[in-house]
């Protein structure tokens, strides 16, 4: 009797035993499963959340400039059209495109800058990478700020060496490639891997050299644009002028014109260039221009 009593115990613990290690088995799975839904879950919602972020970033961004400054731009692409037959007409719709080219400096940019924020217009930046990097971290702070304010922003080359650009006066493909290339990418480390600008001015006018197809078949390939100008406050020709010359200078080289873009120089040394910025806007305010960027 007891000794058949104890083999049913031996039996009852065994089921005990292996019901205990089933039940163990199913709630530690199910408990990882549970887990690993929650890990699964969470990582979904974490790539939507980047996704959400990318997008939005993304929606800062238009080619050449910030989503605000999108209804100030134009397409460079016609205005290069027009300026390539001298036709500076435009059904009676006067169109001024302030240019700065070789910024930023540390010492005319931020002037200039409060001037257009003052005087409520945009203008297009043709910025060159050698000087931005000689401004430091200030120097980049000011290509924010120029795009946060919705002016455009264009490649004038990494390093403006002409030389390098055209020896003997004759393009060097891919030399001018590479340096636009370096200058691209110092500006998107600057503003971000979404921006992006099919303009570039060539380093002394791109009608001051020779050879220069190559490079015009290149632009066309890529969708870019290389735009000269029409107009020039003259701050980087001739003798040094003051505020009052190069105003005058402006203006003498703009009249008669629908289609202005104006040269002017946002680098070091160009203080009456700003000095001269506030009665060159007067200017064409006076006589019913519409301020408009290049992209
Ligand atoms: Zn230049």
């Amino acid at each position: 009797m007891r000794k058949k009593r104890r083999r049913i115990d031996v039996k009852k613990l065994a089921l005990v035993v292996i019901a205990f290690v089933a039940i163990m088995g199913i709630i530690t799975t199910t408990w990882a499963y549970v887990d690993n839904q929650k890990k699964i879950k969470a990582e979904q919602l974490r790539i939507e959340e980047q996704k959400r972020k990318e997008e939005e970033e993304k929606k800062k961004y238009t080619v050449g400039t910030s989503h605000e400054g999108k209804k100030y731009s134009y397409d460079a692409k016609k205005i290069v059209e027009k300026l390539s037959k001298y036709d500076y007409s435009n059904n009676g719709e006067k169109i001024v495109f302030l240019t700065f080219d070789d910024g930023t400096s540390t010492t005319n940019t931020p002037k200039v800058l409060d001037i257009l924020k003052e005087e409520d217009v945009k203008a297009t930046f043709f910025l060159t990478g050698q000087n931005i990097e000689y401004g430091g971290e200030a120097s980049r702070e000011l290509i924010k700020r120029e795009f946060e304010e919705g002016h455009a922003i264009a490649n004038h080359t990494y390093s403006h060496d002409c030389k390098k650009l055209y020896p003997n006066r004759s393009l060097d493909l891919e030399a001018f490639k590479a340096d636009l290339d370096k200058n691209d990418e110092l500006l998107t480390d600057v503003l971000g891997k979404y921006f992006s600008t099919r303009v570039i001015r060539c380093p002394g006018g791109h009608g001051s050299w020779k050879n220069m197809e190559p490079l015009d078949n290149y632009l066309e390939e890529k969708n870019m644009v290389s735009i000269d100008w029409n107009a020039l406050n003259a701050d980087a020709e001739g003798k040094r002028k003051n505020a009052r010359e190069l105003t005058e200078y402006a203006i003498k080289t703009s009249q008669g014109k629908e289609i202005v873009v104006l040269l002017m120089h946002d680098t070091y040394g160009k203080e009456e260039t700003v000095k001269a910025l506030p009665a060159i806007i007067k200017y064409f305010k006076d006589n019913g221009y519409a301020f408009k960027t290049l992209v």
